[in-house]
């Protein structure tokens, strides 16, 4: 198991792309700390499944200490991020791995598109990002090593249509992490985004079939990408399989072109 010893905070796993990373994490024997905005079914399922995951693991190695934990934050406040890795690090002891998933969407045309759309997208996209790297970067440069992944998007390269804020906000990832890689990187902290192209979850649900269909049809391999085609990526980068491996942006996205 690659991520074994390693203890992981994954933002955003009650859905979606991040709680198939927090599984990808937990089956790799890493210990999960992972939020939401709030505690409710979708978070008690999620710690459920991983500490099941555990419970496997532990049945063939009972020396293996695993533990997952969800916690409700909104990770875009800051005195909240600040308050939610004190607390992890008071359960686990150390984190080795953030990563920034917790993301939204709020679209609409340039034109029509309002400053609160606008603001809102920016301030929970590239302000949980800025708060959970401010709030973990004291204890990964004390232990002088640490490996934090952002999750950006292929539409942060390429823009989309109706899409301006959240292109915006995934583009600002990109500046916001390399320059992160470049300060950290004397202290063995690495920092990199993964980005994802056209991934089927609650996030794209809404999206109508004739243009999945149209969408799907321009992508190289033809179809979406799946959240653990993403979890893969940032077990990768997570683990200490690329050592020297920083500012780097990877497109997990079947070849979608501009990516
Ligand atoms: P979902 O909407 O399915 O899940 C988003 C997760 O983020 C939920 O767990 C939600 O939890 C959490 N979240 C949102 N805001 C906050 C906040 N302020 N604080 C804490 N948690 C928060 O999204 P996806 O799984 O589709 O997307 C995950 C990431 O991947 C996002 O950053 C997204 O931009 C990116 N991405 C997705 C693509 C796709 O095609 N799906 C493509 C490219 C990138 P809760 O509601 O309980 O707070």
């Amino acid at each position: 198991m690659i991520l074994e010893n390693k203890t992981a905070i994954i933002t955003g796993a009650t859905r979606g792309i991040g709680r198939a990373i927090a599984i990808r994490f937990a089956k790799e024997g890493c210990n999960v700390a992972f939020c939401g905005r709030s505690r409710n079914a979708a978070m008690e399922a999620v710690e459920q499944e991983l500490n099941d995951i555990y419970s496997a693991l532990s049945a063939e190695n009972p020396a293996l200490n695993i533990k997952a934990k969800g916690y409700a934050v909104d990770v875009a406040d800051m005195e909240q991020a600040q308050a939610f890795v004190k607390e992890v690090l008071a359960d686990f002891g150390h984190v080795d791995i953030l990563v920034n998933n917790a993301g939204i969407t709020d679209d609409a045309a340039v034109k029509r598109m309002t400053e609160e759309q606008m603001d809102r997208v920016m301030h929970t996209n590239l302000g949980s990002v800025f708060c959970m790297t401010k709030a973990i970067q004291p204890a990964m440069w004390k232990q002088g090593h640490g490996s934090i992944i952002n999750i950006g998007s292929v539409v942060g390269v390429a823009g989309n249509y109706n899409q301006a804020n959240y292109a915006a906000s995934k583009a600002a990832i990109v500046g916001f992490s390399k320059s992160c890689a470049k300060e950290f990187a004397a202290r063995n902290i690495r920092v990199n985004v993964v980005a994802p192209g056209f991934v089927q979850t609650e996030m794209t649900a809404d999206i109508p079939k004739e243009l999945m269909d149209t969408w799907c049809s321009r992508i190289p391999m033809k179809r979406p990408g799946t959240t653990d085609e993403v979890a893969q990526a940032c077990v990768f980068l997570a683990s200490d399989m690329c050592p020297y491996i920083t500012s780097v942006l990877l497109p997990v996205c079947g070849g979608m072109e501009d990516a």
